[in-house]
């Protein structure tokens, strides 16, 4: 069984797609701040940051990053004056 070496890249394309998708750590970080603004205006969340999302749902490190950040977002919020 061979492959052709065109069948190969898009294999690796694939697996490099697969493994994109997939944030670490340290991207989910430097999206997060971006992530909870959209989750506190109701603005919708880029394809980015849907992976920030799901990174959240399986890493509870930056999950606790992530609800320390909204609660200091929230109280920041509830101390401005509404200007409405
Ligand atoms: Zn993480």
């Amino acid at each position: 069984m061979s492959f052709t070496s065109e069948q190969i890249s898009n294999l690796v394309r694939q697996v490099g797609i697969t493994r994109d998708s997939e944030l670490n750590c340290n991207e989910c970080l430097h999206h997060v701040a971006e992530f909870a603004e959209c989750e506190l205006t109701g603005r919708q969340v880029t394809e980015a940051l849907e992976a920030v999302r799901h990174h959240l749902t399986l890493c509870i490190e930056c999950k606790e990053e992530y609800d320390e950040l909204l609660k200091v977002l929230r109280a920041l919020d509830d101390s401005s004056p509404a200007a409405s």
